[in-house]
């Protein structure tokens, strides 16, 4: 990959491929002084005696030598952009910055040039720089970037190449591959500031409606509104209230308004910038509204990391039922900035670790060695170890949606602990236990229920209970009405066709999908782990 800078004289190319090059530790190559170089003439010279023709096919030439090893920051001609070949070329080898000046600013920096330009020979000099631009404009429209050169050092203009490229060649951790959509995710600390870059190149240009609750927006919503301003987005913000209780239809009915009042089309990109509650509103919004807006998944909680914003399922409540209205509905794309969770309360964190645990038990010995080992790092969030649990993470949850999207088959095994936490997530109205709370106890009540139907040895639940202890999960609880549990789950039988899937484990990365645990064995286990 490479960087070329494009726009008109001026507008300070060379010296800022000069200083990139230095910085990035790059090669830099400038087209005009090599044209001139091989000539052995000024260009001004090479028009006069061989005429424009001549010197843009040397241009061409030049061009698609540049670059071939790569790592090269090309300062072009300002007219290198008039052949679509260049164009073309430069698109697909690297990332295109175009570095823009106005007219005025131009005519005084040509003005103090000792060598005399051929642009200062026509009798209205000013006019003339007018007139090129307005027609160079359109050929300039292909760049990723523009950055506004009129009033910064040519050191603060490299600087933001320096970021742009930062931001532009950020690597996703994993790709999601499903039946309908492809995409990537990208996780690591202080990698917010990448989002609207991300966007760019992914070709999402138009408006950004960033939907966010009222506990996040103050901490990351104003700086991201910012940045996408910055890169050219007109940014429109819906706030909602924090908790639960925005996620459904009322608010959604208020979010189709303002999307309606502000004349959001076909392309306009929805952000979901939030915990699991946001990324579902958001969610569902952009699969409704106009049959489909492209969604990103911006999530700030680790829950929503590790489970929520990845395999697409979006959906608001209903007073009957928690998800009832819903979709399968994936982002362009999810960035997921670790140091968002830095903010988070101590045990809205804690609890996101569940999900981690979960999928270690039920897919991934070895991560579940690293839990075991480093878990004080993770609960520090230390950058490097946690960005690499939690991609894992993500990973293991990508495999099982890239085989099965819709929870026909295998996706069911991601249910292990929900069973019995969303008995208890119902038998106390939603209020008592966080999510991750609830699936902590469920766990270790489906990892009893395999141990009484012969499946799994006592030294799995042991380590499973140890490992969510250290994350300071509950492994069981009190003052829950058992038969209020039992209750849910026959609910929760009765709404999935008769059957409840229960997941449970054979050993560590072993789970089985398992239809029917006699009744007796349930009421067992709920009586050890509610006391
Ligand atoms: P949440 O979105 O309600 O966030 C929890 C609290 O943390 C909120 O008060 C929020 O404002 C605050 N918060 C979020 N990020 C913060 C940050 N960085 N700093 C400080 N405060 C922050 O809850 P959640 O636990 O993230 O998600 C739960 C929701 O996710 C539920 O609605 C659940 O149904 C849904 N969910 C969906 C899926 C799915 O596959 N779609 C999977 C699991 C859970």
């Amino acid at each position: 990959m490479n960087i070329f800078l494009i726009g008109f004289s001026m507008t300070g190319k060379s010296q800022v491929a000069r200083r990139v090059a230095h910085l990035l530790g790059w090669d830099y190559f400038d087209t005009d002084e090599e044209i001139e170089k091989e000539a052995g003439k000024p260009i001004h010279q090479i028009f006069a005696e061989d005429g424009e023709p001549y010197f843009r096919e040397k241009e061409r030439q030049v061009l698609l030598r540049s670059c071939r090893q790569g790592k090269v920051v090309v300062a072009t001609g300002g007219g290198a952009v008039l052949n679509p070949q260049n164009r073309e070329f430069m698109k697909r080898n690297g990332m295109v910055v175009l570095m823009e000046a106005q007219s005025n600013t131009i005519y005084k920096r040509l003005s103090k040039e000792r060598i005399i330009r051929p642009l200062l020979l026509s009798p209205n000099p000013l006019e003339r720089i007018r007139e090129l631009k307005a027609q160079r404009q359109p050929y300039y429209q292909f760049a990723d970037f523009t950055i506004q050169t009129d009033e910064l050092s040519i050191n603060e203009v490299a600087e933001k190449v320096v970021k742009r490229w930062e931001c532009w060649s950020l690597k996703p951790k994993v790709i999601v591959e499903t039946t309908t959509e492809i995409y990537p995710i990208f996780i690591g600390c202080s990698i917010l500031p990448a989002l609207g870059t991300i966007l760019l190149k992914r070709g999402l240009r138009g408006k950004a409606i960033l939907i966010s609750d009222n506990m996040v927006f103050p901490l990351y919503g104003k700086e991201v509104e910012g940045l996408l301003k910055e890169e050219g987005f007109e940014v429109l913000s819906f706030v909602v209230k924090a908790g639960e209780g925005s996620k459904e239809l009322n608010t959604a009915m208020a979010i189709y308004d303002f999307l309606i009042e502000n004349k959001v089309e076909r392309g306009d990109i929805i952000i979901a910038l939030g915990g699991g509650m946001i990324g579902d509103l958001g969610g569902f919004i952009a699969a409704t509204f106009l049959r489909g807006l492209p969604l990103v998944q911006v999530p700030t909680t680790l829950l929503a990391m590790v489970d929520a914003s990845v395999g697409g399922k979006v959906a608001l409540n209903h007073p009957k039922g928690k998800n009832f209205i819903g979709a399968f509905y994936q982002p362009q794309f999810v960035l997921m900035d670790i140091k968002t969770l830095t903010s988070l309360p101590q045990r809205e964190l804690y609890s996101g670790w569940a999900e981690v645990v979960k999928h270690a038990f039920i897919l991934d010995p070895p991560l579940l060695n690293r839990l075991e080992k480093e878990k004080e790092r993770l609960k520090a969030l230390e950058p490097d170890i946690t960005t690499e649990v939690i991609a894992r993470s993500v990973a293991l949850k990508a495999g099982v949606i890239r085989e099965d999207e819709k929870e026909r088959g295998k996706r069911i095994i991601l249910n292990y602990g929900h069973t019995i936490a969303h008995g208890l997530e119902t038998a106390t109205n939603y209020e008592r236990f966080l999510h991750g709370e609830a699936v902590a106890i469920g766990m270790m009540g489906e990892a009893e229920l395999s141990h009484r139907l012969g499946f799994l040895d006592r030294e799995v639940i042991k380590r499973q209970r140890e490992l969510l202890a250290s994350f300071a999960l509950p492994t069981r609880c009190s003052g829950v009405d058992i038969e209020a549990v039992l209750q849910a789950i026959e609910l929760d039988k009765k709404s999935r066709g008769g059957e409840v899937h229960w997941v449970l484990l054979k050993g560590i990365g072993e789970p089985v999908i398992y239809p029917e645990v006699p009744k007796a064995d349930i009421i067992a286990v709920l009586e050890e782990l509610i006391v």
